[in-house]
């Protein structure tokens, strides 16, 4: 297979692991719709025996996924809190967790509500500051997950600060880069042991698949996450690899145009009379800005604002009154999305923990796609009014 780690971006976004199919040149990679392979005699095979384990087509998307963040190694989960409940299989009971006070909530929710329950003790503190974490290690400590930028209050982590803490302490620090997608920021190339993502965001991009990846540098790491992925079986299936393939092949496009489009909307919304508070990392005030322009290519175009006027009605009036935004979970896709935190995404996770970390009832998160900017604006406009 042609080697196209030392090329741009774009190229491998479109190139790498991906091969013109050898029974026909087919250029697109063929769906692999197969659950079987047949053997010539038992054990003689042509690499692959049962779909569980391999399929051809999510072979080159996890081929392709690792040459875009700079690892050898991935694997393909049939969802990105599937993809996270695989590295919580790499511990035992009595371990311990540090992670973000700002995570998202399905993630939230798979730490407390399952795996507590099976005697992993997770520490809930603001990664933005170093000393919290060192603060929690002990000899119990064998994870940390950090996300950034963080949702909905877009804080910036540190990766390469905390991946040298990790590393002193022998803990695997994991990075969930799915604000950032693998074009704005590589986490393993700052230190990282695991960059997991929610496929389903940006990487699919069109909002059609639901998938979670997990790529690592560490053979032995890639080794049991492979292991858990057999074992357990939330594999994906091969049409939604295609979707993926296909769907990262403008990662780079899309996500220059999400960058520019939500710089002009930060702008815009940071001198709007009925807006409290923008928070998007790009802005020079905001407190991580300098390690965002350290560690990221650019900022991205997850937004998060708070309205001034504090009610849940107005908020819901707000939420409910654009034409071009749709009101939805998720983000990450062409198209612009609105999202209402307290009750969507993050609803599992208590009111006062939520409101701890900055998601009152009056913030609402957007996830700015790649239609015109202007027709966007104007949207804004027209629902704030
Ligand atoms: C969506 C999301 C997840 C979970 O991924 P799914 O594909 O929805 O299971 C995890 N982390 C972040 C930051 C997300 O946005």
């Amino acid at each position: 297979m042609e080697d196209f780690s030392t090329k741009g971006f774009g190229t491998r976004a479109i190139h790498a692991g991906v091969e013109p199919d050898p029974s026909t040149g087919a250029i697109m990679t063929p769906i692999y719709q197969t659950s079987t392979y047949v053997q010539e005699s038992p054990g003689v095979n042509k690499g692959y025996g049962y779909a569980r384990g391999k399929n051809p087509t999510r072979e080159a998307l996890q081929a392709n996924l690792a040459a875009l963040e700079n690892g050898k190694y991935c694997v393909c989960f049939s969802s990105g809190v599937a993809a996270t409940d695989a590295v919580l299989k790499l511990l035992s009971p009595g371990d311990e967790v540090i992670t973000g006070d700002d995570l998202y909530g399905g993630t939230y929710r798979l730490f407390v509500n399952l795996y507590e329950k099976f005697g992993i003790k997770f520490h809930f503190v603001d990664l933005t500051n170093a000393d919290n974490v060192t603060a929690y290690i002990n000899a119990n400590t064998k994870l940390i997950w950090a996300e950034t930028p963080t949702n909905p209050t877009m804080k910036i982590i540190d990766i390469e600060a905390l991946a040298k803490t990790a590393k002193q302490y022998n803990i695997i620090m994991v990075a969930d880069n799915t604000f950032a997608s693998p074009y704005l920021q590589n986490p393993l190339n700052l230190g990282a042991d695991i960059v997991m993502h929610s496929v389903t965001k940006y990487l699919g991009g069109h909002s059609d698949v639901v998938m979670g990846t997990l790529i690592t540098n560490d053979e032995k790491l890639h080794q049991q996450l492979y292991f858990i992925l057999n074992s357990s079986g939330a594999n994906p299936g091969p049409m939604d690899s295609f979707l993926v393939l296909r769907g990262i092949k403008t990662l780079h496009l899309r996500m220059e145009r999400h960058c520019q489009n939500g710089r002009k909307i930060a702008e815009y919304l940071k001198n709007h009379p009925k807006i409290e508070k923008v928070y998007w990392p790009g802005f020079p005030e905001h407190p991580n800005h300098e390690i965002a322009k350290k560690q990221m290519r650019d900022f991205g175009g997850m937004i998060s604002i708070v309205l001034k006027d504090k009610s849940v009605e107005n908020t819901f009036r707000v939420a409910s009154s654009f034409k071009v935004f749709s009101l939805a979970e998720s983000l990450g896709g062409v198209e612009s999305l609105i999202n209402h935190p307290a009750t969507m995404t993050h609803a599992s996770i208590p009111k006062a923990e939520r409101e701890k970390s900055g998601v009152v009832d009056n913030l609402l998160r957007l996830s700015v796609g790649v239609e015109d900017v202007e027709d966007l604006i104007a949207d804004l406009e027209q629902a704030l009014a």
